[in-house]
């Protein structure tokens, strides 16, 4: 018997945050100090799920990248390495890639409530009653915005929900961005007008001090983004390997941001890890390698069992590109705190042109961004000055010498892996023992990012059937993560591993006893088959392969 579809289950945010912290996904980082804002542990289930996304991008970006092959949709063969670098480098490499001065984003405080807010984030209406007309605003759109603001609304003008019908809306929600006049505006939070500030500018960067001194001198920055940590590193991955353009170094790793407002659970956090890449091709080809890497990373999502309806490749306007980019596109997912026809970026994709490699060689940044302020270092020199050195490549074959252009495809482990969460919860209906159909929360991952890849029942705790369970366990541990189960019923052990998404559950029953083989079920069908006991892994194994 099949489970029942499941095609209506609604993805409500709250099951999927209370199952995570139930199953030991995700609990609030120091919570029995009462947490802190925007960060977050894995617990035991959470801790695999990541490392298994970490492990197959990996894997699939690096180490089985095949550096003699062609693949699909690529101008040619290309090499793969990875490095691991500091989280804290030289401040000079933020300053030269332009973060110290740039990496801001611009925040309004609100004067009554002491609370601070995005100003790009911050979202309201217009709405008119009794002769007043004010900007009434809430922090973010979400599924229940129109809601939040007519329940302000109606708060301000002290009117009941049965006299909503006062109130005149005038025009859409829209950002804060566009009204000039704050003296109309209700802040988020507030309970008279006018209270927000003029939008200022914050730096994300984490400061600290390397050293026993903490002066001026000895300032250093957490990074924002793992790709500097490859920049700096080009000259010598090329000139401790043999790798030639073109090629990619993988790094994956902790970034650190001081979000202004970090929500929706872990999609914006104040220290999450990245998976990133820096393609370096020449100059000529890299509109076909960005092109490449776009498409390749889209189907990556999908051959980990996104479904492509709630994701989608957004490539960004003209006014949406930095000054440096001739092509930038956002992998993006429908996650289900958003408002219907909304979408989240799980990955950037960005032809940076030569933009990284010549401003550590030079120091150069655009005079478009912004004149820099042209700060002396204890030397007297510059302090925004690049390298100088030689970050120039020669090709040894027609003795051409250029900086690189660089595509970069920059994902979020922690985005992607609140992704497969939200994608893989489903209420469905499964037969307990006697065939009565139960409810049953079921985490649909796919089997390579499942936590637990498989479980062992004893069907019952008789002589015999414990044995063989606990050495068949014994034996698939050597393979993969395995969990062992010999307490309650056989249909309660089944559904406790739905929940965390364990693809594949064996029994061992009455009949194992006189031929030596077991049940296999299948999380997602129910089916239920035997196979011998020596196949068991083989069995498994083949789901667990790579399908791209
Ligand atoms: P956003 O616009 O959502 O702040 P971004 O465009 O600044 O993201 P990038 O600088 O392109 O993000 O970073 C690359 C990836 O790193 C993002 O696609 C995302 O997956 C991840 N990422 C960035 N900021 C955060 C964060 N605060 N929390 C979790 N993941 C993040």
């Amino acid at each position: 018997m099949s489970a029942q579809t499941s095609q209506q289950t609604v993805k409500s945010m709250d099951k999927i945050v209370a199952l995570c912290r139930r199953r030991g996904f995700l609990f609030q980082s120091s919570e029995i100090y009462g947490g802190l804002n925007g960060f977050w542990d894995y617990g035991p289930m959470g801790v695999e799920l990541k490392r298994n996304i970490k492990q197959a991008w990996w894997h699939d970006m690096v180490t089985s990248h095949n550096e003699l092959l062609t693949p699909p949709g690529a101008p040619g063969p290309y090499a793969m390495v990875g490095v691991d670098t500091t989280i804290i480098m030289h401040p000079q490499v933020w300053k030269v890639s332009g973060h110290y001065d740039l990496f801001h984003d611009m925040m309004v405080d609100c004067r009554e409530t002491k609370r601070r807010y995005r100003y790009d984030q911050v979202v309201g209406r217009w709405v008119q009653y009794g002769g007043q007309r004010i900007f009434v605003t809430t922090d973010e759109e979400g599924p229940q915005t129109e809601q939040d603001l007519l329940q302000r609304a109606l708060k301000f003008f002290k009117l009941r929900s049965k006299n909503a019908e006062e109130l005149q809306w005038d025009g859409p929600v829209q950002p804060l961005k566009c009204v000039q006049d704050f003296s109309v505006v209700l802040g988020p939070d507030a309970k008279s007008l006018g209270t927000l500030t003029q939008p200022r500018e914050f730096n994300l960067m984490f400061k600290t001090y390397v050293g026993a001194l903490a002066g001026e001198e000895n300032v250093a920055f957490l990074r924002p983004e793992t790709a500097q940590g490859i920049f700096v590193n080009f000259k010598n991955v090329l000139d401790s390997t043999r790798v030639k353009i073109p090629f990619g170094i993988a790094q994956i790793g902790k970034s650190f941001r001081n979000e202004i407002t970090p929500r929706y659970f872990t999609f914006r956090s104040r220290e999450f890890e990245q998976m990133e890449i820096e393609f370096f091709c020449h100059p000529k080809e890299s509109q076909q390698w960005y092109k490449y890497w776009r498409d390749r990373r889209f189907q990556w999502y999908v051959s980990l069992g996104l479904d492509s309806q709630r994701l989608r490749l957004r490539e960004h306007g003209a006014e949406e590109l930095s000054h440096y980019s001739t092509g930038t596109a956002d992998i993006e997912y429908a996650f289900p705190f958003l408002p219907p026809g909304k979408f989240g970026e799980l990955e950037g994709i960005a032809h940076r042109g030569d933009f990284d490699l010549r401003s550590h060689m030079e120091g150069k940044l655009d005079p478009n961004t912004r004149p820099l302020q042209v700060e002396l270092g204890p030397d007297g020199k510059p302090r925004w000055r690049g390298s100088g050195k030689d970050l120039t490549y020669r090709d040894e074959v027609t003795g051409e010498r250029y900086v690189p252009h660089v595509v970069e495809p920059s994902a979020g482990a922690d985005r992607a892996a609140l992704a497969f969460l939200c994608e893989a919860y489903d209420e469905d209906q499964a037969p307990d023992e006697k065939g009565n159909p139960q409810n049953r929360v079921v985490m649909r991952f796919h089997p390579r990012l499942a936590p637990i890849k498989v479980a062992v029942f004893p069907l019952v705790k008789k002589e015999g059937m414990v044995e063989i369970a606990r050495d068949i366990y014994g034996q698939l541990k050597k393979h993969a993560n395995v969990f062992y189960d010999e307490k309650g019923a056989i249909g309660r052990r089944y559904r406790r591993q739905d929940e965390v998404g364990t693809p594949f559950c064996i029994t061992v029953d009455g009949q194992t006893l006189e031929d030596r083989t077991v049940t296999i079920r299948d999380r997602d069908t129910l089916r239920q088959w035997r196979v011998k006991i020596d196949d068991c892994w083989s069995e498994i194994e083949k789901h667990l392969q790579p399908t791209h």
